[in-house]
């Protein structure tokens, strides 16, 4: 039977990012208690990530790597899970068909899972491109308000205005409870 499936960005929607790029990454407290509601109910999550840095030489293909065993590994240990971490390293001239808005991450995630993108969730704080995405892939979007998510509701609406979120949610843990109050 195809699964729910829930798409969680990673730079201010699951953690911030205090010096600009992964390798600072840590995660918000609340993200943990969200992956574990969603492990619980037994949704798969998946993270997608844009990650131009690679492309423009600031990180490495290598240290990236590093940090995505190091989160997997964080999330182990505090009892979470994610069933995978997909990520577009390309710039915008690379004419990629990964980078979000583009649909190319969710298409990986759908080789390896049975998935129902109707029945499933794109989780993020930028308008542009998580709320787009959710769009192109007929699913629906939550906009938090971590991160850039203010932002992207004020000055930043006019980059994405012919979408709406479903939702617009305090943090990811407000986002994944009104997932689950949809879903009982
Ligand atoms: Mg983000
Ligand atoms: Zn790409």
């Amino acid at each position: 039977m195809s699964r729910q499936a829930i798409f969680i960005d990673l730079q201010g929607t699951l953690g911030g990012e205090p010096l600009g790029d992964i390798l600072n990454f840590s995660f918000y407290d609340f993200s943990i208690k969200a992956i574990k509601l969603l492990n619980k109910n037994s949704l798969l999550v998946f993270i997608i990530t844009n990650q131009s840095h690679i492309a423009k030489g600031y990180l490495t293909m290598e240290q990236y790597e590093n940090c995505v065993k190091e989160l997997i590994h964080e999330l182990e240990l505090r009892g979470a899970k994610v069933d995978g971490i997909y990520c577009c390293p390309h710039g915008r001239g690379d004419g990629c068909d990964c980078k979000k808005p583009l649909p190319g991450l969710v298409k990986q995630a759908q080789k390896d899972y049975d998935i129902d993108l109707s029945k499933s969730y794109v989780v993020g704080d930028m308008g542009c491109t998580d709320m787009i995405l959710a769009k192109n892939i007929g699913a629906k979007g939550i906009l938090v308000r971590t991160g850039v998510g203010e932002g992207s509701l004020n000055e930043y609406r006019h980059t994405w205005q012919d979408v709406t979120a479903n939702y617009v949610a305090n943090n990811i843990l407000d986002a994944v409870n009104w997932i689950l109050s949809k879903k009982f």
